[in-house]
């Protein structure tokens, strides 16, 4: 017996077999896709506990966001149109330090909220009170990977008492695989110029002996990179990374902004993902990523929000369509990032980024039921002449009528059914809101 059969849907598999079917069914038990078919219903009338009639909406696999500081979406909208020094060490840094447990796990919830409800299924995050975030995600039901990245700046630097390193150990012995798989513990080195490489080979031995992914930020800025060269000799933070032995082990960086041939060639040897963030990349003033160039490179690339202090959404469709638009736009190539291409980095390549491709990111029997639905009863939805187009060019996050991980809904016509909504909006007004608007006198 199923549990669930989803049938009369347009059903988007990203599966390159047979990337879309006009009208099939999905077949899910035990968490898992049992089968994808091409007729509108099984023809062995499989039972099912639930059926759900997917007539009018494209069914396709969960969105996944791999670069995201949470529990940053407190601070969306407080500090806007700052050059980025500005913005990061009189406004962002400053609200950061006042922020306690509290205000970060009401931050982490609702940011969770506007991801399920925008039909973000997995999140690769960088923030503080991860083992914390792990309980959180597990009850919201979604899946992520966790990291806390290390930042050691100053002489004074113990490794092991730091809270980034307490943190990964405690995701490692608590929460690594939990919830079926749906938790995993990711190293992080916060970036090049947060941390020395002895840090940044401790940290490496951490990932290396766990078999963790690790988590940095990478070459976002032109400056960084700038000054990554007078500091190491001439070497761009690829590089850097590359010489001391980081690069040897599942890499996910974000941004890639600035990066120089030989970056990108370093980059490909090594098989490191690069997460694309598009918006934050805008709004901060940071550049345009060149991520045809990536692809065409043999390079991994997904995509991310980063933190919604510098989006300001965990609308990941906004990045989809984006990411298509700015490789346009900047190549003045209107072939570059064609659609289907611009959704692979939303769904399968994320899932490869984050160490799951065997196990999410598109819709094929035995992977995880991870799968959304967009409501196309609308006027911006039609006419429907290609699935893949109108979920790139046309849909929004707003369109999500039902969002699914592992079989579970956990959304569904508006309804979210793992976490109390108004609760989570009424603890980021009275913890979170008055503490980052609490600057010293
Ligand atoms: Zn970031």
């Amino acid at each position: 017996m199923l549990d669930i059969l989803i049938k009369n849907g347009i059903i988007i598999t990203m599966d390159d077999d047979r990337p879309v079917i006009n009208g099939g069914c999905i077949g899910i038990e035990g968490g898992r896709i049992a089968f994808v078919s091409g007729e509108n219903e099984p023809s062995g009338r499989a039972a099912a506990v639930r059926v759900i009639n997917a007539a009018g909406r494209i069914v396709m696999p969960g969105l996944i966001n791999t670069h995201a500081h949470t529990a940053m979406c407190v601070m969306r909208g407080y500090a806007d149109d700052l050059p980025l020094n500005k913005w990061l060490f009189e406004r962002i840094f400053p609200a950061e330090a006042r922020l306690t447990e509290r205000e970060v796990l009401a931050g982490v919830r609702l940011g969770i909220a506007e991801m399920i409800a925008s039909g973000t299924t997995s999140f690769s995050d960088m923030y503080a009170h991860e083992p914390k975030t792990a309980e959180i995600v597990l009850e919201c039901g979604m899946r992520a990977n966790l990291s806390n990245g290390i930042i050691a700046l100053g002489d004074e630097f113990d490794f092991e008492a730091d809270r980034a390193t307490r943190e990964l150990r405690s995701l490692i012995a608590d929460w690594h695989n939990a919830g079926n798989g749906r938790i995993r513990a990711d190293a992080s080195i916060h970036a090049e110029y947060t941390s020395p490489p002895w840090v940044w080979r401790r940290m490496h031995e951490l990932a290396a002996e766990n078999g963790l992914i690790t988590q940095l930020h990478l070459s976002e800025t032109k400056g960084e990179t700038e000054d990554c060269a007078l500091r190491r000799g001439g070497r761009s933070p690829v590089r850097a990374f590359y010489d001391e032995g980081i690069l040897d082990t599942p890499v996910l960086a974000a941004h890639g902004v600035w990066l120089s041939d030989e970056d990108m060639e370093l980059l490909r040897e090594k098989g490191v993902s690069v997460s694309h963030c598009p918006v934050s990349n805008l709004k901060l003033g940071s550049g345009i990523a060149n991520a045809s160039k990536m692809l065409e490179r043999g390079i991994n690339v997904s995509l991310g929000t980063d933190g919604c202090a510098s989006n300001n959404s965990h609308d990941l469709f906004e990045e989809i369509k984006l990411a298509a638009l700015l490789a346009k736009g900047s190549t003045l190539d209107p072939t570059a990032v064609p659609a289907y291409t611009a959704l692979k980095m939303a769904t399968v390549n994320g899932a490869r980024a984050q160490g799951r491709g065997n196990e999410t990111g598109s819709l094929k029997a035995g992977f995880d039921a991870d799968i959304i639905m967009l409501d196309t009863d609308k006027p911006h939805m039609r006419p429907l002449y290609d699935a893949v187009s109108t979920a790139v060019y046309s849909a929004r996050g707003g369109d999500v009528a039902l969002t699914m991980v592992q079989g579970r809904v956990l959304y569904e016509n508006g309804e979210f059914k793992t976490l109390d909504i108004q609760r989570v909006l009424r603890e980021t007004e009275e913890f979170a809101v008055p503490v980052v608007l609490s600057e010293k006198a």
